[in-house]
């Protein structure tokens, strides 16, 4: 197919873009790594890597061709398209953010098949670039609505963010070319439209703050920056016409740094808070940070699930208020947990505060990747804690309604959440190392190796660690500066009162504190150290302010939460009349734990309301049953399901 995008193509700048991972900010505690610079050479993140690079981007690629998303660039180009745009306003997002996922997968060759769809997808998207730089599909030709005339629903500017952060991929995997020279026409653009003498304005969904502001770094332009951080500050003062869901919905009913706990449309609240916290520290404005890791903190005491995911309604998208946590209605969108992800990369590479690693491992493992099926054809948007009755299966080859799917779904009407996924699990590696004037720093484990320069030498070390199912990590000196260096690993929250290590090396000084086990001394290349992490299944309780699971609870083994799914009940016993019985042993399984189960017999009534004697625990048999990997459930065929468990009496 030929596109009239020649017009636009410009070759390669002289210089080969910095190397790095999505987010490069100008200062913080630690440092985050290259491509290249962390490599996963197998097991948990690699099968997970390779599902994505075989199926997940293929999927989400043949799915924005199918749907016509895609088409409306080529007609954008040839001048075919009006108000029939296939979607609805922001369908150009899928689109950008399948290119980053796919700049991600490529990395610095740049050669083979993906290489080729990549290039040939991309020329797609700048043939529909405007004169002026203005790139759009659903605005401003005739018979569609003017540009900018929607700023609270049109999500011009949130697609035009998600093409920047795909152009920040293409630059950080070592090449200034196409999507990179479309990307600056439009920042530029925006600078002209939205700058301090342009139109006094913001999008009605953050997401434009946190793209400027990286692609500004990764093209060391200031102006980019600052306009992500004009976007921060104009937020906050009514600049969006109101709508149904209130000023909130859109975080501009306070300024972003008055707030107190993110409120308002989850996704929304949490991009925004990526981006203040880029804008706060390129400007040096601790307070700014401080601020957003107020908000956040908070947010993570009372109104986030057991699984890291956060949003409670379904209504709008967005937080309720303090311990308004319903399980069976939790809304828990993938991309919110993708957009906490975000944010607390973003606060561990300013404060190095182990909390935040502990908080991306928890939200990754069990919120994000309960998103895709084990398959890679099929997507949870919203993700409930607790499935009453069994899911229906979604038509394979129809789009779903956003959050209606009790099972995975293949694609969405609104399907932010599937090339979310794939753009997170391209580049899900980035977020496992650090580095630091000292040395480096494993934040997350599995089967991968990490260098550094430290001190003008290289250290790399290599991780073997079958976590999260297993919770011994081997580290390796695979090469060793000649000064001391510090070799720190996190150690997760749950694990800290129990967990043991060995180090094998002369002269090393070993110590735990703060979230992490440090190694300190001359290291050489045959320094080992073994941390085992206790897997044992624990019991968790949740505060009892959240009211919806008062007297029940959750079972954790290492950094997995896990769900009682009624695959793993006996015939005729069902989620929902089990009680977890405590004084029995929980016994470990290779993924999960065995639990000890007791029946209730209930008796309908016909009015539910007259007290605990309508119900007795059975004093039969007790069941034994499996609990797996709560990211897991709902890849055995319809089922009910239920994170957290009533307790049987005693
Ligand atoms: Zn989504």
């Amino acid at each position: 197919m030929t596109h009239p995008s020649a017009l636009h193509t410009v070759s390669s700048a002289a210089a080969a873009p910095r190397r790095g991972g999505p987010v490069e900010p100008r200062s913080g505690t630690l440092t985050p790594l290259a491509p290249g610079e962390v490599r996963v050479t197998g097991g948990f993140w690699h099968d997970l890597q390779r599902l994505n690079a075989s199926t997940i981007i293929g999927h989400c690629l043949a799915w924005v061709e199918r749907v016509g998303w895609l088409a409306n660039f080529d007609r954008a180009a040839d001048g075919s398209l009006e108000a029939d745009h296939a979607g609805i306003e922001f369908v150009d997002s899928e689109v950008y953010k399948l290119l980053e996922a796919m700049a991600w997968e490529i990395g610095t060759d740049d050669e083979g098949e993906l290489a080729d769809t990549y290039r040939d997808l991309v020329n797609r998207v700048a043939a529909a670039q405007e004169e002026d730089g203005y790139l759009h599909t659903f605005f401003g030709r005739p018979g569609q609505r003017a540009r900018f005339s929607d700023l609270e629903w049109g999500h011009e500017l949130y697609c035009f963010g998600h093409l920047l952060q795909a152009a920040v991929a293409r630059l950080r995997s070592g090449h200034d070319d196409q999507l990179p020279a479309v990307a600056r026409r439009l920042a530029d653009f925006l600078v002209v439209e939205f700058g301090e003498t342009g139109r006094t304005a913001v999008g009605g969904h953050p997401e434009i703050e946190v793209a400027l502001a990286e692609f500004g770094r990764a093209t060391d332009t200031r102006t980019y920056i600052d306009l992500a951080a004009t976007f921060v500050e104009r937020r906050g003062h009514g600049l969006l016409a109101p709508i149904e869901h209130g000023q909130e919905y859109f975080q501009d009913d306070q300024p972003v740094r008055s707030g107190a706990v993110l409120h308002g449309h989850a996704v929304r609240a949490l991009y925004l808070s990526a981006g203040a916290v880029d804008v706060g520290v390129e400007h040096d404005d601790e307070a700014l940070v401080e601020a957003v890791e107020g908000q956040y903190v908070a947010t993570l005491a009372r109104r986030t699930y057991v699984t890291g995911g956060m949003g409670s309604h379904h209504r709008d998208e967005a937080f309720g208020d303090d311990f308004e946590l319903p399980h069976d209605r939790a809304y828990a969108e993938t991309c919110a947990a993708i957009g906490s992800v975000m944010v607390s990369w973003r606060l561990l590479l300013h404060s190095g505060k182990a909390r935040y690693g502990d908080v991306i491992e928890r939200t990754l493992l069990n919120a994000v990747l309960a998103s895709p099926r084990r398959d890679g054809k099929a997507f949870f948007y919203s993700n409930t804690l607790h499935q009453r009755t069994p899911g229906l299966p979604p038509a394979e080859d129809s789009t779903s309604p956003r959050a209606q799917s009790s099972m995975r779904a293949p694609w969405f009407e609104v399907s932010c959440c599937p090339t979310n996924v794939a753009r997170t699990l391209a580049s899900a590696h980035l977020y496992f190392a650090t580095r630091s004037d000292a040395g480096l720093q494993i934040h997350q484990f599995g089967d991968f190796t990490a260098t550094a320069e430290v001190g003008g030498e290289e250290l790399t070390v290599q991780i073997a660690s079958a976590y999260p199912f297993e919770g011994d990590v081997v580290l390796k000196v695979i090469a060793a500066p000649s000064s001391p260096v510090e070799i720190a690993l996190r150690v997760p929250a749950w694990a800290e009162a129990e967990a043991t290590w060995s180090v094998n090396g002369d002269g090393l000084t070993v110590a735990l504190g703060d979230g992490y086990l440090r190694v300190t001394g001359i290291v050489s290349a045959d320094t080992g150290l073994l941390l085992s992490l206790p897997l044992t299944p624990r019991v968790v309780s949740p505060d009892p302010h959240i009211d919806d699971v008062r007297g029940q609870v959750a079972i954790e083994r290492g950094p997995l939460v896990l769900a009682l799914e009624s695959i793993d009940l006996p015939d005729g016993v069902d989620t929902e009349s089990v009680e977890i019985d405590l004084s029995s042993p929980i016994e470990s399984t290779p993924t999960g734990a065995r639990v000890t189960l007791r029946r209730r017999t209930d008796r309908e009534l016909p009015w539910p309301y007259d007290g605990a004697s309508t119900t007795d625990t059975d004093a039969g048999p007790a069941i034994v049953a499996d609990m797996i990997p709560y990211a897991r459930w709902a890849n055995r065929g319809p089922s009910t399901m239920r994170v957290f468990l009533p307790t049987a009496r005693p």
